[in-house]
């Protein structure tokens, strides 16, 4: 008893206010050594310390109780993992904020723009049932105002995809420049999400809507959209799966991934049941821009160096998706693949005509 500290002490010396301290201990987060049976005072070992200012520092860095409960019961190497994976978490929901915070403003901001009336895109889509799967349950789609890959799984996957993109060339034809492109992409992700109704069923969905003046990205799922700028790949989305969240928290290798036995286990995707929100970003469109959307069918299969260097090497969009489909039917074709490849282009004074 006498080595026991009071609530008030103990609160002073770990930095937690004695109402913090009451709410730990109901929440079972830190209980006090003892209790007095009679006047309900708590009383607090001198080493509970450590634990108690890890809870205060945990709480700072904005982690929730239930969360704190678990790392500060861990042994240090353990809570050392637990609080790097939560920090990636966090991380990797403030990049989608920051994200759509730039679309915000940039959405409302009435400035003039860069001219970039002069430009189009240049494009092609091919899928291919690749060589194993009986069926093609992928959608590729391109046009002057819209490149669209989705991945369909489960019995409806076919349909599921088709729709999803369909859902988005109901966009092409509509006024982009007012302002209000965030809202047409989230109710058409909306629209494509109600019309999936069967079990089991989903598709991802990875596309780029023209502006008029910028390339609008919507993405969810492991589809994937890159760029290659100025002779270097840049992959413009991140793999919405469950093997991509634990190479993020630092538990997985992207090497162990490659035969991970679950990586193609998707962590969003549209279906019947989730209501995920697609990341939504705004790309800036350079004349000598090449974009590839591709399925997982490519990704999986072909490395980015090697996707690298086909994109650099095709003279056209359509002789890359095509070499780039050849390169994955060579590596086994083991899924079904799509590959959009479209170029931002300077308009050319026919299709200026036109
Ligand atoms: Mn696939």
């Amino acid at each position: 008893m006498a080595d026991l500290l009071t609530i008030g002490a103990f609160a002073r010396a770990c930095r937690l206010s004695p109402k913090a301290l009451r709410l730990y201990d109901d929440l079972g987060l830190l209980r006090p050594a003892r209790v007095d049976p009679h006047t309900g005072y708590r009383y607090y070992a001198p080493d509970q310390l450590d634990r108690a200012r890890l809870v205060a520092w945990l709480r700072r860095l904005g982690m929730p109780l239930a969360r704190i409960r678990e790392v500060s019961a861990l042994a240090p190497e353990a809570a050392a993992r637990e609080i790097r994976a939560y920090w990636a978490g966090v991380e990797a929901e403030t990049a989608v904020r920051r994200d759509l915070a730039a679309f915000l403003v940039d959405e409302l901001t009435p400035a003039p723009r860069r001219d970039t009336t002069m430009l189009e895109l240049r494009h092609s889509a091919r899928s291919d049932r690749g060589r194993v799967r009986p069926a093609n349950q992928d959608t590729a789609y391109a046009s002057a105002r819209l490149l669209a890959v989705a991945d369909g799984y489960g019995p409806g996957g076919g349909p599921a995809s088709s729709a999803a993109v369909a859902a988005l060339r109901g966009l092409e034809s509509a006024d982009l420049s007012a302002g209000n492109v965030l809202n047409l992409l989230a109710e058409a992700v909306e629209e494509a999400a109600r019309g999936l109704t069967e079990e089991e069923t989903g598709t991802t969905l990875t596309a780029l809507l023209w502006t008029g003046s910028r390339l609008a990205l919507v993405h969810i799922g492991d589809t994937r959209a890159y760029l290659l700028r100025e002779g270097a790949l840049f992959r413009v989305t991140h793999d919405h799966t469950v093997v991509q969240s634990l190479i993020d928290e630092g538990r997985l290798t992207p090497e162990e991934a490659t035969a991970h036995p679950q990586r193609a286990l998707l962590l969003r995707a549209l279906s019947p049941t989730s209501a995920e929100l697609p990341d939504l970003r705004l790309q800036d469109a350079l004349a000598g821009d090449r974009y590839l959307l591709c399925s997982d069918g490519l990704s999986t299969v072909v490395p980015d160096a090697r996707i690298r260097e086909l994109l650099t090497t095709a003279a056209d969009p359509d002789s890359a998706a095509r070499s780039l489909i050849d390169a994955a039917n060579a590596a086994g074709g083991p899924d079904n693949v799509s590959c959009v490849v479209a170029d931002v282009a300077q308009r050319t004074a026919s299709s200026r005509a036109g």
